[in-house]
């Protein structure tokens, strides 16, 4: 497994053992080891995307306030594009609370 956490990117070795321990090897770092078993258990996801604005060409960016698991990906960018918004719009302003029942709010990343 390759850590995703910072531009290093180390190759980890990952076992999960018969008394079911996660031993992680090649990190650098604690993060990597929390990454690796979070990848085994409840994979999460961050998700940037665009959704429409009133009247306008230009979309709006947004993201998941926190990482989302990784099966509601799909569920989450078919809500991104069910979406359009009025203007004015703050960064921080929640988009979609909620979204896609993951108890996650998408919120804007832009002042427009
Ligand atoms: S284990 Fe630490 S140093 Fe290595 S890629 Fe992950 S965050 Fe970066």
């Amino acid at each position: 497994m390759i850590c995703i956490n910072c531009p290093r990117g180390c190759e980890m070795d990952v076992e999960k053992r018969d008394n079911g321990e996660v031993a992680v090897s090649g990190n650098a770092c604690p993060r990597g080891e929390a990454y690796a078993k979070s990848e085994l258990v409840n994979p999460t996801r961050m998700v940037t995307g665009l959704v429409r604005i009133a009247g306008m060409r230009k979309p709006l960016p947004v993201k998941t306030k926190t990482a989302i698991p990784k099966p509601k990906i799909d569920d989450v960018l078919f809500a991104l594009h069910q979406t359009t918004v009025q203007l004015p719009v703050k960064i921080g302003d929640v988009i979609i609370p909620n979204v896609a029942g993951t108890g996650v709010d998408v919120v804007a990343t832009a002042n427009m």
